[in-house]
């Protein structure tokens, strides 16, 4: 039986670079212009084709170059040769011959189970034991340096379906803030679930009023209001807050978390396949969360069509996950992508997509044209 298992053939890589609509002041590291990304095209034994994105953002997990020759020098020899359906052992493989680099190590996972479930005719929401939801709410971030350009985008999206907003808080002076919220509330009420994400911008010293200050808008939660380093800070605005602390940037991994958990940092996690390094690590993360009675919010760095179609898939097999996710990078900020065609989204939610693997469709035609190439190997 395991003789007819393919095993890996050959790797190609593409760093890529993607340009965007819309300029993203996020705190730390503002993007405008345009995103690099890594793609990973996997060929195994018998000619089937899977695919992964290592989405690295250079202020947060890696440098997308750093990625490209974490895979192409260090972890192609561990790659090429290992069956499809090992992914486990890829996994502890990888983390035995490069530390960190999580980004990396989830483009080539979610290229396994891209594999894996071609192979089976399985998707890969079936592989992580199968569906609990066939759609996920999503969120849009107002991030646009341009407040009124955000603001116009709300009133043609409302309309459309979406509920989810995340407002990326602390970049501009707390007045403008205050300003921007009381303009959001005035427009839409509550029929908007607005969530506030700080980016670490706000220091210990004085966060608390700026919070209390911003609560009065009754966001659904407060994100990584300080340095991911101060969890004691944390905990004491989770603990004098009715509204929810969520952590991002405190909280990367399953180590993170138990830290967070033990000191009672966050009320809520944002989950990452780039900073926990792929979809088993994320639902072994979300086992500890749901233990601790914590929900999962999809975050994102920078990911197109591939990395989101995986997150797609993961919190799809995710019960813990409900807060939604971000995956608007495809729909909304990527002026193209490579998928021949885009995952769904309907009624301010990301359809699931059905068809084996990552659900998607994604061809070395459709990366050369959907894509600027920096570089490739392989
Ligand atoms: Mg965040």
């Amino acid at each position: 039986m395991t003789s007819t298992v393919p095993t890996v053939e050959r790797m190609q890589l593409f760093l890529v670079e993607s340009p965007i609509r819309m300029a993203r002041a996020q705190g730390v590291g503002a993007v405008k212009g345009t995103v690099k990304r890594v793609l990973i095209r996997l060929t195994a034994t018998g000619g089937l084709v899977g695919w992964g994105e290592a989405a690295a953002w250079e202020v947060f997990t890696d440098t997308a170059e750093g990625a490209f020759a974490a895979l192409d020098v260090y972890l192609r020899p561990v790659i090429l040769g290992q069956p499809i359906n090992r992914v486990r052992d890829l996994l502890a493989r990888m983390d035995r011959t490069v530390v960190g680099h999580t980004d990396a190590k989830a483009g080539a996972e979610m290229a396994f189970f891209d594999l894996l479930g071609r192979h089976s005719g399985l998707s890969v929401a079936e592989l992580l034991g199968g569906r609990v939801r066939d759609t996920i709410p999503l969120s849009f971030s107002i991030a646009d340096p341009d407040f009124a350009a955000d603001l116009a985008r709300m009133h043609a999206m409302v309309p459309a379906g979406n509920r989810l907003f995340k407002v990326k808080t602390g970049v501009k002076p707390h007045r403008e803030d205050m300003a921007h919220l009381e303009a959001i509330r005035d427009a839409f009420g509550d029929t908007v679930d607005l969530r506030l994400d700080y980016n670490q911008a706000l220091e210990p010293f004085g966060a608390m009023t700026v919070l209390r200050d911003v609560d009065r808008f009754r966001p659904t939660f407060i994100e990584q209001p300080v340095p991911r380093r101060h969890l004691d800070a944390m905990a004491g605005f989770a603990a004098a807050l009715d509204t929810p602390i969520l952590a991002d940037e405190s909280c990367f991994d399953a180590t993170d978390l138990l830290e967070v958990v033990r000191r009672q940092a966050a009320d809520a996690i944002s989950v990452k396949l780039m900073k926990c390094g792929g979809m088993l690590r994320a639902q072994a993360m979300m086992a500890i969360a749901d233990t601790a009675g914590l929900p999962g919010y999809g975050g994102t760095l920078w990911e197109g069509g591939i990395a989101l179609a995986a997150g797609t898939q993961m919190i799809a097999a995710t019960p813990g996950i409900s807060l939604g996710c971000e995956f608007y990078m495809p729909h909304h900020v990527l002026t193209e992508d490579v998928l021949e065609e885009r995952v769904t989204n309907r009624d301010g939610a990301v359809v699931v997509p059905d068809g084996p693997g990552l659900g998607i469709r994604v061809s070395e035609a459709s990366v050369r044209a959907g894509a600027r190439i920096l570089a490739e190997a392989g």
